[in-house]
């Protein structure tokens, strides 16, 4: 085991202590900081935090003393929603974009999700692990520790599983956590274009019971749209994957008003993601299911959408908001969580500490995480960040900045910037 360490020296010890449920309401802006913290870590865990004066007696020779220098200390982020593992880039259709052509255009022309799964496909499990990892980089520089990635990018039996297994290989390898999603029902291959009833019996009928037999995913996600996948095929889908012993999650009111957040309230869904179309109605109808919306203004950002989910009346109404990057290569090219806050400030209204409680605790209560992450309580993972500011609230403000200047996964460095 690693040796105890003390972190002294910290401006702000944003701890985000608090009751153990996700957190709502008036509870979002509430981080509990400690101002002139110091934070224990004993095996991988955290031991004790409190004040200089309450705690300084307790660190004893056998401690590595950390000088966090005046800086934040956060949770690491929890990114509840990604696309990490591709292969090559779409930023040939960010110029096009850029230059008047939609998003919808491009996809109907063979571009958008199916021009990566055709690269995805012909790439290597080794190939995919090897750029995918030289990404995981750049959440740690950012300050994230744990992210889920989803698969949807192989859209066939072996290719889906290639990802699952480059998913697995990357939570293994060392760096941060990652939590598997099967997104097998991200779009329809070219291959089933006109027959969605044939590739969702592939889903069903081979995808899931392969998956399943491997333990290659926690949850699976459908992208529920009516001309992808309408409400009763996601149906069918999701209730498949709950029988298989899944979690469920769903990409739901992205680009029309659909049914989905009805649907993920009647299957109880641990998330809806996206929701930049969702109304009042709809916030009422995932708050009768006690569903958490993981909300990805990153995406709608690099669209060029003027059209940013109602995160402040979701957070007025009692919804446990959740914020991730949404990191693809089409929709979403960052992975950077403070970007992430700063849009959510900026363009949805919401404050910076909401901000965060949506990006550590409230999303690791949507992956079922939030009793060993998410907050630096005694007894949970030190998996935690030191940021180059003295003020959270610099860690939105300052965005393009990368502010983690160390990062901590179970009490063990893994990324310094010096
Ligand atoms: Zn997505």
């Amino acid at each position: 085991m690693p040796q105890p360490l003390a972190v002294v020296g910290i401006s702000e010890l944003v701890t985000l202590s608090g009751p153990p449920r996700a957190r709502t309401g008036a509870e979002m802006g509430d981080l509990a900081i400690m101002r002139n913290g110091v934070l224990l870590v004993r095996d991988g865990r955290i031991e004790a935090t409190g004040t200089r004066a309450e705690i300084e007696s307790r660190i004893t020779a056998e401690y590595e003393v950390i000088d966090a220098g005046g800086r934040v200390v956060l949770p690491g982020f929890v990114d509840a929603h990604t696309h990490t593992v591709f292969a090559g880039t779409r930023v040939d259709e960010f110029e096009r974009r850029a230059r008047g052509e939609t998003y919808e255009q491009i996809a109907a022309a063979g571009g958008g999700i199916r021009s990566t799964v055709r690269k995805t496909r012909a790439a290597s499990e080794d190939e995919l692990f090897e750029a995918a990892r030289a990404r995981l980089k750049w959440f740690l520089r950012n300050g994230t520790t744990t992210i889920e990635i989803k698969s949807g990018y192989g859209l066939s039996l072996a290719d889906e599983l290639k990802m699952l297994r480059v998913i697995r290989h990357l939570n293994e390898s060392g760096s941060l956590r990652t939590v598997p999603t099967f997104l097998g029902a991200h779009e329809i291959p070219d291959e089933f274009r006109g027959d969605r009833d044939g590739y969702e019996r592939l889903i069903v009928n081979e995808m899931l019971p392969a998956l399943t037999r491997e333990k290659l995913a926690c949850y699976c996600d459908t992208f529920c749209e009516p001309k992808i996948f309408p409400v009763e095929s996601a149906r069918r889908i999701l209730t498949a994957a709950r029988h298989a012993g899944l979690g469920l999650r769903i990409h739901a009111d992205q680009l029309s008003r659909s049914g989905a957040v009805e649907l993920a309230s009647e299957l109880r869904t641990a998330t809806a993601d996206h929701l930049e179309q969702t109304d009042s109605a709809g916030i009422e109808t995932l708050l009768r299911g006690g569903v958490q919306p993981v909300l990805l203004p990153a995406s709608a950002h690099t669209l060029g959408s003027k059209r940013f989910p109602p995160a402040r009346e979701m957070i007025d109404r009692g919804l446990a908001v959740v914020l991730a990057t949404d990191f693809n290569p089409g929709s979403s090219p960052t992975p950077s969580m403070p970007f992430v806050l700063s849009l959510a400030s900026t363009q949805m209204h919401i404050t910076p500490a909401q901000a965060i409680t949506a990006a550590t605790i409230n999303a690791a209560y949507s992956l079922d995480l939030a009793d060993s992450l998410g907050s630096l309580e005694p007894g949970k993972l030190a998996d935690f960040a030191i940021h180059d500011c003295s003020d959270y609230r610099e860690i939105a403000y300052h965005a393009g900045v990368e502010p983690a200047a160390r990062v901590f996964i179970a009490g063990r460095e893994v990324y310094s910037r010096s």
